[in-house]
């Protein structure tokens, strides 16, 4: 190991700059062999590999680029312990039983989140405060009652706000009603991602960061054989774990999901009297708009405001900051004139069913992505299932499907399309506005 530390490929995000440091890791030279192999250093990725090394399972796990340089090391943070859709559609979807268990799994994940955080003795600024999701229309409240029904029903204790309430919790101005979700709340995502990853290390997990997989074939004499750039690692199990970053390595796999821009903007920390009129009860915060408005405070007051944007990198990303902005502004009228001095973004990834993905594909290799923009909780849920998976558990116990990697129809076009979208999403919005 060098004693560099991680933050050479890091976007100039505000969790850069805060987040504890983590040793930089040694890319993989020469022949290496393990029990389970892992692509991507993200949460994904980090919490499987924990649990298989807290289980005595050797395990390495190889990123592109450096730990947390996906979305995990980008994400707004927010631990949001619901899916898009009722619990009635998530068990139409999924085989009797695996229904039920992603829902539970579902309303468990912020709790279970909070509790590895303190189990692993995670620095990472955990507030655990809950979440108000604030409808901008009448038609999209009504689809928040829905979901509150459906969810308390399995459960959930998620509260309705009428208007004027969700207008005093939020401090946000134009929202018709909204919910109030307890067992919710944010993570400084870095550092989260560090902690994983110090907390694998400590349990005898190895790290190569710099190693991108460039091929990953099956060994004949069973297992699998991953190449990279400078080395060869022989696993006799791989799991892939590259959400919205998932490249050509594996056929098919990039088509299987669509790869959505995530944008955020942090300020300069706020007043005091700016923070009683801004989520004031430090709750995070997501509306219902299709290009959405969601927001968190840093540890220091500092206001971290994200959208849906085009691109993830200034200055390309520079038209969905100034929506972005002046979106904020319209909600939040105390913020006009505050400085704001990040900017970053990066990519999530979407799924036709809105639901994460299990896939075995071939003897050996399990692939878990697919959160929806609602990784924080999921992708914990889904590390813990992938390393559970590894050491046996049957399909009956999982919170997932094990199902083929299916190509998103008109893949190729509707990527090429992506950029194009974010406007148009603002567009429909501002005139959901008009017509209420
Ligand atoms: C700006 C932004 C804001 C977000 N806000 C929230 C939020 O508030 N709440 C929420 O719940 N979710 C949020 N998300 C989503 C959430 O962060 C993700 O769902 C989650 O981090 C996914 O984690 P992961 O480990 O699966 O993938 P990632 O963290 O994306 O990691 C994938 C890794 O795979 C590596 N990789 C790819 N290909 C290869 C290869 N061939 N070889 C080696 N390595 C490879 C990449 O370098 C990358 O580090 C946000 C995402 C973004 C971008």
């Amino acid at each position: 190991m060098t004693s560099a530390v991680s933050g050479k490929t890091l976007p100039p995000s505000l969790w850069a700059v805060t987040a504890p440091s983590l040793a930089a890791q040694p890319p993989l030279q020469g022949d290496a062999t393990c029990d389970v192999a892992i692509i991507g250093a993200g949460f994904t990725g980090l919490r499987c590999a924990l649990g298989l090394a807290e289980a005595g399972t050797s395990v390495r796990v190889l990123d592109a680029r450096e730990v947390g340089y996906g979305a995990s090391g980008r994400s707004g943070g927010q631990v949001n312990p619901i899916l898009r859709k009722t619990v009635e559609a998530v068990r139409a979807e999924l085989p009797p039983g695996i229904g039920d268990n992603l829902v539970q799994a579902t309303l468990s994940s912020g709790t279970a989140l909070f509790d590895d955080i303190r189990r692993y003795g995670i620095d990472c600024d955990a507030v655990e405060k809950g979440w108000l999701q604030v409808a901008h229309s009448g038609r999209m409240l009504t689809k928040l009652q829905a979901l509150r029904d459906s969810w308390n029903a399995a459960g959930g204790t998620i509260r309705e706000l009428d208007a004027s309430a969700t207008e005093s919790w939020s401090g946000a101005r134009g929202y018709v009603g909204g919910l109030f979700h307890a067992t919710a709340g944010h993570v400084q995502p870095l550092s989260l991602t560090r902690g994983y990853a110090k907390a694998a290390l400590e349990r005898g997990a190895v790290i190569h960061e710099a190693t991108p997989v460039v091929a990953l074939d099956r060994d004949p004499g069973g297992g699998w054989r991953l190449t990279t750039p400078s080395g060869r690692l022989s696993a006799d199990r791989v799991v892939i774990a590259t959400n919205g970053y998932t490249d050509a390595l594996w056929p098919g796999l990039k088509a299987t999901i669509i790869p959505f821009v995530s944008i955020q903007a942090a300020t300069a920390p706020l007043t005091d009297e700016q923070q009683a009129q801004v989520l004031p009860r430090g709750t995070t915060f997501a509306d219902t708009r299709r290009s959405i408005i969601y927001g968190r405070y840093d540890r220091d007051g500092r206001l971290c405001i994200g959208c849906i944007g085009s691109y993830p990198d200034a200055p390309a990303a520079l038209g969905a900051f100034r929506r972005l902005k002046s979106g904020t502004e319209r909600a939040f009228p105390a913020l006009h004139g505050v400085r704001w001095d990040r900017k970053w973004g990066g990519y999530i990834a979407m799924t036709t069913d809105a639901l994460p993905h299990l896939h075995e594909p071939a003897p050996g290799l399990t692939i878990g992505l697919g959160y929806n923009g609602r990784g924080v909780a999921m992708s914990a849920v889904m590390g813990r299932t992938l390393a559970a998976r590894i050491l046996g558990m049957p399909d009956r116990d999982l919170p997932f499907a094990v199902t083929p990697p299916t190509p998103v129809p008109f893949h190729r076009i509707l990527a090429a399309a992506l950029p194009a979208a974010p406007p148009l999403m603002a567009l429909a919005d501002r005139l959901d506005g008009l017509r209420s």
